[in-house]
Parts: C-alpha cells; structure tokens; sequence
C-alpha cells in the first residue's frame, strides 16, 4: 500500500494519534451547545492552531474536526444542507496545517477524516437503515476525502450496524478506513459489543479497516483492558489503536471535565503499548501537553509482556466487572459473524 499512512506504519514500530478535538475547542471559547464542526467556517484560525498544537507535541496523525459532521448530527444545528462544505472545510485546514507544519518539522503527518456516530438508531431498535446510514456517512467522507483526507476515522461507534453503514460510506472513496469503538458500559460498547467480537467483526467486514481498536469511554484503565481482552481475536497483522480519554470523565459546575494527569497518560501509553496497539493517542480532555508526555513515554520504549488486570488496576485504575469477568472467561463467547447472516444479522 503506498498511502501515507501505511507508509508510516512500515517505517514506525508506532505512530502518535492526536488528543481531544472537542474538549481543546471548548477551552478556546467555543460554547456548550454550539457545534464544533462550524469552527471550520467561523473560527479556523482556531482549529488550525489546535491542529499545530498537535504536531507540535509529536502527533504524527491529526484527525480532522468533523466528528459531527454527518447530516444527521448538523441537523440539529440547522446545517443538514453544508454537510460537503463544512467537511472539506475541516478536511482543508488539517490539511494545510499538517503540510506545512510537516514541512518544517521534516516529517510525514497523516491528516485522518473524523466519523462519529450519527445519533440516530438503526433498525429494527430506530428508524435508520444500514443503507440510509451509509449514503449519509458516504456523503462526509466524500466532502473529507476532497478536501484532502489521507484516510477515513470512524470513531466512537456502538452498534455493529452503524459501524457497518460507516464502513460502507467511508469505503466509497477508496481511501484506508480506521474505526474505534468506545468501550463505555461495563467492559462492552452501549450497545452490548465486546472487545472480540470488534475485532471478530473487523476481520470479516468490507472494506477491511486498516486499523481498528478503541477510543474515548471511561478512562484508561478500561480502554486498556478491553485491548487485552481483545487480543485473543486479533490476527498478525492486525494495527490496534488506543485512543483513551484523559482519565474519567466527572462534572463540575455543569461542566464535564477529565482528571487524567499528564503522568497517568504517559503509563496509559505504554500499557497500550504493551497490550498490542500501534497506534496511540488520547481523546476527551487530551490537551497537547498531554500529548508530549505520551510522546516522551513511547520514543525508544520496548514494549513488555502483555498486562495483565491486576497490572491495568495497579497502574491505572480499576476496571469494571464486565472486564474482569471477559478476562477471566465467564462471559459467552464471541457472537459469531457468519457471511451468510451478515445482512440479517441482529443489533447488537
Ligand atoms: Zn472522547
């Protein structure tokens, strides 16, 4: 593959994801309500220094500020019709920056198309098909890959339908496609995925994500064991990413805010690395000086035997009772993703 960033990975043992996109902006002034994909038209003087911030800490992958970006998440803002605008707009200014940024520094920097969910309900539980959930998300990724998008991120899903209807409309544009799911409801996605069965799914789903893994949830403690107990399903080759919040979420004054250290993130990095990711970054709350110290903490680190809980718990935090019994085996195995079923296959 000659693309950016399977380049990268065959020069790099890893390569540093961003941090927060959403929770950076707020701090820049942007307010509770207000989407932050507009930024890209109203403030990109902003998203542009975020961007920089980024590199600047090391991020050798940027992703763009598109997360809302499909027609169903900008329709609650009254901007269901500026879907390629807003999109190739974000797309741009990542682009823009990484180049240049990427100029001076003398490196390579991939610039990857942010996909959230759509925040609406696929059938038979609401009313999107995976069909109507693919043309929407194949509208974006159009908008991202014409504004120079390197590869498409599918991040933070839930349900293997919309990650299906994701992967589809990412795929239309022939670029590489990243997905992670997070992994926020006792040791399983909100709506009941485990860790093997995202990676069961990922090895049997077109297009084939060229990395897959989590992002976001509730901390980094939990991010890191759903990697271990994800890791019986992998398969060689497989690029697994870890993409945690900084720390647990908690509110203050209405506020959502993460208590993650620079130094908690920096053991979170090199668990994950231990635990098989090779590509690594924060989400929620992540600020860029919480980047360096991820950056600090893998250059030149040999990654050690994989953890165990008791290691994740030691170091990190604890982790919940649905991780702990899929690590010790008590829950049922993996639901199995047969070619045949795959169009009727349930919501899970
Ligand atoms: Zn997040």
């Amino acid at each position: 593959m000659s693309d950016r960033l399977h380049r990268l990975l065959a020069e790099r043992p890893y390569l540093l994801a961003d941090g927060a996109t959403g929770t950076n902006l707020f701090d820049m002034g942007l307010m509770t309500g207000d989407a932050p994909e507009m930024w890209n038209i109203e403030r990109p003087d902003q998203v542009e220094s975020l961007h920089r911030a980024m590199i600047g800490a090391g991020a050798d992958i940027i992703l763009t500020n598109s997360f809302g970006g499909t027609r169903y998440r900008l329709k609650l803002h009254k901007a269901e019709s500026r879907v390629a605008e807003i999109n190739q707009a974000a797309a741009r200014l990542a682009r823009r920056v990484a180049d240049a940024e990427g100029k001076r520094l003398g490196r390579q920097i991939v610039v990857a198309g942010s996909m959230g969910p759509t925040g609406e309900l696929f059938e038979p539980l609401g009313p999107l098909t995976v069909g109507a959930g693919a043309d929407a998300f194949a509208e974006q990724a159009r908008a991202l890959a014409a504004g120079g998008a390197d590869v498409l991120w599918v991040e933070t899903m839930s349900s293997t339908d919309e990650l299906r209807a994701a992967l589809a409309g990412a795929g239309t544009t022939g670029l590489p496609v990243v997905c992670t799911v997070s992994f926020d409801t006792n040791g399983r996605t909100m709506m009941g995925v485990t860790p093997v069965e995202v990676a069961a799914f990922c090895h049997e789903v077109a297009p084939k994500p060229a990395a897959f893994g989590g992002n976001c949830g509730v901390g980094p403690a939990e991010l890191v064991a759903a990697l271990v107990n994800m890791a019986d399903a992998e398969l060689p080759g497989d690029v697994i990413v870890a993409k945690s919040n900084c720390g647990v979420p908690y509110f203050v004054e209405g506020k959502i805010r993460y208590d993650g250290t620079p130094e908690l993130m920096a053991a979170y990095a090199r668990l994950a690395r231990d635990a098989g990711a090779r590509i690594i970054g924060g989400c929620c709350g992540t600020t860029p000086a919480h980047l360096k110290t991820i950056r600090d903490a893998l250059d030149g680190y040999e990654p050690q035997a994989r953890p165990t809980l008791a290691d994740i718990v030691a170091r990190l935090g604890q982790v919940s009772r649905g991780a702990e019994s899929q690590s010790a085996g008590e829950e049922p195995p993996a639901r199995r993703h047969s070619r045949r079923g795959r169009r009727g296959e349930a919501a899970t």
